[in-house]
Formats: structure tokens, sequence, C-alpha cells
């Protein structure tokens, strides 16, 4: 196969992340990365940086819309817009995508009809979903003729039996399309294609970042996830309630339709409340990053401590589930930026946690983080061996485009 230059898309809530990369004969050289950081603020941040990891642009200009951000990224991919880095035309973009929803479940070719499709199930991804839509079809507009590509997080998820994909709920909703999707789906892809040809057979990871899930899986095939129909399930994240009594929702929805007046707002104002003004946020008042957590710790704020404290506490007990889910664990994987930057939340969630043969060494987990790469940090002996291993979304992406482009 000739090489393919490919464009990555990969887009949050307030940020695209992008990436171009040369796919030929098994290579994957990057040739830069980037992103538009702090979109709906006048502080932003918009980088770049070369395959050597120089920074060839840092600016802070204000980012108010997403429209703004993706004119950035869109320039900035122009032929000479970058002197020390030369751009190739593209031969096909692929964007990172939460949800297709029920009819979408396989990464395949965009086009106009699948957006339209995929925008039917905003409530799936309702923090991801409208900006990762929007750019689709502005990649499409902007860069005529070059193939773009869906990959989507819930593809990884797909193996998962209907014990652990159906909701509890009346079939009428069921039959909507409401089920666990489960999220971080590139990233889990890419643990397993790292760990590749040793997948062990009953693997546990943990993806802990701003945004939080683990996942069970045997022989590198999803058993089940903490993520539901939408990123807002399953374990406490930064902003995010995880699983609750839905009883809360339905108190909090209470309290709001004491002051407005359609069923529209009131959903959408619980809806923030639940994903954007809970979990580490919430519990501490303070903040969702976990180094101010950890910081207003260490100068005796409580509420810190208690929201991190049921964070770990959280990981822990789904470590515990998905080891009674697939009969024992083999190896336990940390990934996502909290996982692999934060010794003491890994030290905390694997405390005690000796009989279910997860034996941490201290000195080995404070060392990762010095060497930043993929680390054994479990104790010599320890029946489970426990990695740290950063993830490789972009990577699946890119693979995924150059498999679909084959066919
Ligand atoms: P992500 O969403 O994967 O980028 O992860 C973001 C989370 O990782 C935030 O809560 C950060 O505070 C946390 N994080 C990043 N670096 C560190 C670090 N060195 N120590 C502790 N937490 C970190």
């Amino acid at each position: 196969m000739h090489s393919l230059p490919v464009l990555v898309l990969n887009s949050g809530s307030s940020s695209i992340k992008f990436a171009v990369y040369e796919a030929g004969d098994g290579a994957r050289t990057r040739l830069l990365e980037g992103a538009a950081d702090g979109i709906g603020t006048d502080e932003g941040q918009f980088w770049i940086k070369n395959a050597e990891g120089k920074r060839l642009t840092d600016e802070k200009p204000a980012l108010p819309t997403r429209a703004e951000a993706f004119a950035r990224v869109e320039q900035a991919l122009k032929p000479g817009a970058l002197p020390a880095v030369k751009i190739p035309a593209l031969g096909a973009i692929g964007h990172r995508m939460v949800s297709g929803g029920p009819t979408v479940v396989e990464n395949q070719r965009i086009t106009p009809g699948l957006i339209d499709e995929m925008e039917k199930y905003t409530a799936f991804a309702p923090l991801h979903t409208p900006i990762a839509v929007y750019i689709m079809r502005e990649a499409l507009r902007l860069f005529p003729g070059v193939p773009n590509f869906v990959c989507l997080d819930s593809w990884f998820h797909r193996t998962m039996a209907p014990v652990a994909a159906r909701m509890p709920i009346p079939e009428e909703y069921a039959a909507m399309g409401v089920r666990r999707f489960g999220a971080h789906g590139l990233s889990y892809e890419s643990i397993v294609y790292q760990l590749q040809p040793r997948v062990p057979e009953r693997l546990i990871v943990a993806h802990l970042g701003n945004g939080a899930s683990i996942s069970a899986i045997w022989r590198g095939a999803c058993v089940d996830t903490s993520m539901g129909l939408t990123p807002t399930g399953g374990l406490i994240s930064g902003t995010r309630t995880g699983d609750i009594d839905p009883g809360v929702l339905l108190f909090i929805l209470r309290k709001i339709g004491e002051r407005t007046t359609g069923t529209a707002e009131a959903a959408d104002e619980l809806e923030t409340v639940a994903a954007k003004k809970a979990g580490l946020l919430g519990v501490s008042g303070l903040s969702n990053d976990m180094r101010d957590l950890r910081e207003a710790i260490k100068a005796g704020n409580k509420s810190a401590r208690l929201a991190v404290e049921q964070f770990t506490w959280t990981v822990k007990k789904w470590i515990g589930a998905f080891t009674a889910e697939l009969g024992g664990v083999d190896m336990l994987v940390f990934t996502g930026g909290i996982g692999e930057n934060d010794i003491d939340s890994r030290a905390e969630i694997c405390a005690g946690l000796d009989a279910l043969g997860i034996v941490l060494d201290a000195e080995r987990n404070k060392k990762c983080v010095e060497a930043r790469g993929a680390a054994v940090i479990s104790a010599e002996g320890s029946p489970a061996e426990v990695r740290v291993i950063p993830p490789a979304e972009d990577l699946m992406i890119v693979n995924h485009v150059v498999r679909l482009m084959g066919k």
C-alpha cells in the first residue's frame, strides 16, 4: 500500500484534538499533533507539536465557539501554514465518536445521511455528540473529496452480553435503543492492542481521567463496562455522578420543576447538575481536577479528601465486581490522566485487594511516573500483574481508517 496521510479528529465537550499520521505498510508515523482547548471561554489554548514533541504553535486565543476553534485547526493544516513541517495532502480523515446510537454500531465511511442518523441520538452522549457531528459536517465541507470515517467508542463494547447491556427498564424504552453502550472504547481497544500477542485471559482496565470508566475484558473482548447509556453512568468522575439512585435525580428534577416551566428546560438543568457539577467537583465543592484536590488534601481540606476517597473507593468496588464476573483477574491496567500519573490514587485503589490477587509494589508504583511509559507496578509474586499503560486512541483510529480504506 502507498503511504496514506490520515487526519485524526477527536473532539471533547470543550476541546478539539487533532493529529496527522502517515500510514504505510504496517508503519504509523505521527507528523504532528495539536489541540484547541477551552472552547466557549476567553482563555483558550491552541498548540501544535511536531513528531519530536517540539511546540510549533503555542497560543492563548479566545475560543468562544467551536466554529472558531475548528477554523484554527483547518487553517493550520493548509499546505505551507506551518513552515517547520511539511503536511502532505490528506488521504483520509478519522473521527472519534462516543456513541452512534443503536443504529450506527460499526465504524464506517461518513455520509451526510449517517451524520443525521447519529445526531438523532444526541441524548446518548449529550456532551460529545453535538461537537462531533458539527466537526464531521465541517470536515466534509472543508476537505471535499477526502473520505471521512467514524470510529466509535461503543464499538469495543459491542461484545457485551444482554445481561450486561440490557437496562432494567420497560421494553418500551429498551426498544428505543436505551441500553448500556459504554465509552472510552478506543482507549480499551488500544490497551488490548498494546498487550498483544500476550493478552491475559481475565483483564480489567481502569481508564481514570476527567471522565472515568472501567471494563472487564475476557480474551480481548469486552464483557462488561461501567459507563451506561451515557458517559454519566458508572464510576464517579470529575464532574459526573456516575451510577446513582434514580430517586436522587427525581428529587432534584422536582426541585428544579418548582421554578421552571418547560420539561426540556428542567431536563437540561438536571443534565448540567448530573454531568457537569457533580462527581469530584460536586463533593469537593472545589475542583474536578485531581491535582488540585491532592494539593487541597495536603492543606487539610476535608471535602477534597472525601471526594477523592469516594473516587478511589468506587474504583475499588468495581474492580471487585469485575473480578467476580471474570472469575478472577490476571491483569489490572491503569490508564488515563489519573491512572497514568497519580501515584496515590493507584496505591489507594489497590490497598487491601490482596485477597483478589492484586498486590502493588510501592517503589515500582512511584517510579513508574518518572518512567512515563508502560510499566509493571505489581509486587514480585503478585498473582495478578498490575500495569500502567498510556492509551493510544489515535493509533486505533488510524488502523480502522486504513482497514476501511482497503475495503
Ligand atoms: P484526562 O482526562 O485523561 O486528561 O485526565 C485528567 C485528569 O488527570 C485530571 O483529574 C488531572 O488532575 C489528572 N492528572 C493529570 N496529571 C496528573 C498528575 N501528575 N498527578 C495527578 N493527577 C493528574
